[in-house]
């Protein structure tokens, strides 16, 4: 017997309020895909935090990149550490420090806070970035979020490097600007990163005198953002903020990674 068209709709009403019953009742992790237990300490569940790979020293102070221990125990303990690369080029970015290596649950929890809309996500990773350059946030005297082309952040809704620097406790200053649009960095090598780079990054041209001169000129401050990958963007915001007078440029982003982001 063939069915009436009524059951059709009815059957079809009955699955689409299993979804969103399902949906409602039983919110997912955003990394695993497992049922939250705790749905209300936000959208990642226990497991996938505890799993998090943490970056621990021995690392270039400079640039962030992991050392061999040995490299660093054959020097002073109060001298700054610096890889074979730092030593060859002179560089804006004094100190850069990550958080988490990219791998694992981070990719899909950074996926979910950037193109999501997961704004609630800037907390916990907020909180790692605390935890990790509490040394490098002591002195400085504002952080500065990466930008993000206007056309990216209207699309996007927000710009997370500026809502993870509000997680940070220092005055957060948006001295910078994208001015045009560059080519995605995500699928370019190191080189080619920074030849996208250049001059991508200017003084932003409605940063006021005054707060130049309080939290710019001659202090120390602090880029932000969420994934370093080369450093090319790092290094061309670095440039742009000792244009301004910065005296000592610091990094700090919640995940580093040697492979491009996608
Ligand atoms: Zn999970
Ligand atoms: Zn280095």
């Amino acid at each position: 017997m063939t069915p009436t068209p009524g059951l059709h709709v009815r059957a079809a009403c009955r699955t689409l309020l299993n979804a969103l019953q399902a949906a409602a009742l039983a919110p997912q992790c955003v990394a695993c895909h497992q049922p939250l237990e705790h749905p209300l300490l936000g959208p990642v569940c226990q497991t996938c935090w505890a799993s998090l790979t943490h970056l621990i020293a021995p690392a270039c102070d400079r640039c962030g990149a992991p050392l061999p221990s040995a490299a660093v125990r054959a020097s002073a303990p109060d001298v700054a550490v610096r890889c074979s690369e730092c030593e060859r080029h002179e560089r804006a970015i004094g100190r850069t420090r990550a958080a988490l290596e990219y791998v694992g649950a981070l990719r899909p929890i950074i996926h979910a806070f950037k193109f999501e809309a997961r704004e609630s996500l800037a907390v916990p990773l907020g909180a790692r970035l605390r935890d990790c350059g509490g040394d490098l946030l002591a002195g400085a005297a504002c952080t500065v979020p990466v930008p993000l082309h206007l056309w990216r952040r209207v699309s996007r809704g927000f710009n997370q490097a500026e809502r993870l620097a509000h997680e940070l406790g220092l005055p957060v200053v948006g001295a910078l600007w994208r001015p045009h649009q560059t080519a995605p960095q995500s699928g370019l090598h190191a080189d080619a990163r920074q030849v996208n780079m250049r001059g991508a990054v200017a003084a932003a041209p409605w940063l006021r005198h005054a707060v130049r001169a309080r939290y710019l000129e001659g202090q120390a401050v602090v880029l932000v953002d969420d994934v370093r990958t080369t450093g090319a963007t790092l290094e061309a915001c670095a440039v742009a903020l000792k244009a301004l007078g910065v005296q000592e440029v610091r990094a700090l982003t919640v995940a580093r990674t040697s492979a491009p982001v996608r």
